[in-house]
């Protein structure tokens, strides 16, 4: 890599995200502390991630459980008051961990899971602040309920299996204009009484907080550029 960020450089960007971030919202006729930063820190070693604990930052993202448990339980020792949200796809096998290291899981996106995560938060006591992801570009690849399910699904997430449901996660596809996506994400949420959007990433989160975004991913806009490319 030509263009690791040093120091400094992730306390600048750090600095200039949070100042657009505050500088959209206000623009936008809403409150700056209405919107959070999850600073995306997949695939950066824990000493990056340590110099934007520095600059003052404490809601960290992370895509996959395994390199998260690798790093984060020594920083959150140091940092009590340091929150981890999973915004990745989870794997059954990976709900007993995933409850015990995050303080939020943003990619519940069917009812399997639902059903394992509500069981093992009665298991260990730990109840993560959950959003359900919905697919709402409808692609095949990428996880997520379909918005024709939404609703259903964010019903049996409340009633049937009793999970702290906060809000709704979207990914928007990358060939059409997030807006569209982050509108609908908008309307489902409204419609069954969600306050909580996590929606928006580097190239974007500016156009998200005008559509409502109260929590926006941003990974590469802080860190720099990803040293390996994600799937
Ligand atoms: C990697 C990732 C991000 C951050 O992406 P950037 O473009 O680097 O800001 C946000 N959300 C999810 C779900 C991700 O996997």
């Amino acid at each position: 890599m030509t263009d690791v960020p040093t120091q400094d450089d992730v306390a600048v960007n750090l600095a200039d995200v949070k100042a657009r971030m505050a500088a959209v919202a206000k623009s936008a006729g809403r409150v700056p502390a209405d919107v959070a930063l999850v600073a995306v820190s997949k695939t950066h070693p824990a000493e990056r991630v340590r110099i934007v604990l520095a600059a003052g930052q404490r809601v960290f993202g992370e895509n996959r459980v395994q390199e998260a448990m690798a790093k984060f339980p020594a920083l959150k020792d140091q940092h009590p008051d340091l929150r981890l949200h999973l915004i990745g796809p989870l794997q059954s096998n990976k709900v007993k961990e995933a409850i015990a290291l995050f303080d939020a899981i943003e990619s519940v996106d069917r009812p399997k899971l639902a059903a394992s995560l509500a069981e093992q938060m009665a298991k260990s006591g730990r109840r993560p602040d959950c959003y359900i992801q919905v697919n709402t570009g409808a692609e095949p690849q990428k996880a997520g309920i379909l918005p024709a399910e939404a609703d259903a699904f964010i019903r049996a997430c409340r009633e049937t299996h009793g999970l702290p449901l906060k809000g709704l996660m979207c990914i928007p596809p990358v060939e059409e204009a997030a807006s569209i996506h982050f509108a609908l994400l908008r309307e489902i949420a409204r419609r069954n009484g969600l306050s909580k959007l996590s929606m928006g990433m580097s190239g974007d989160f500016e156009e998200a907080i005008r559509f409502g975004a109260t929590l926006v991913r941003v990974g590469s806009a802080i860190f720099g550029a990803r040293p390996r490319p994600q799937e």
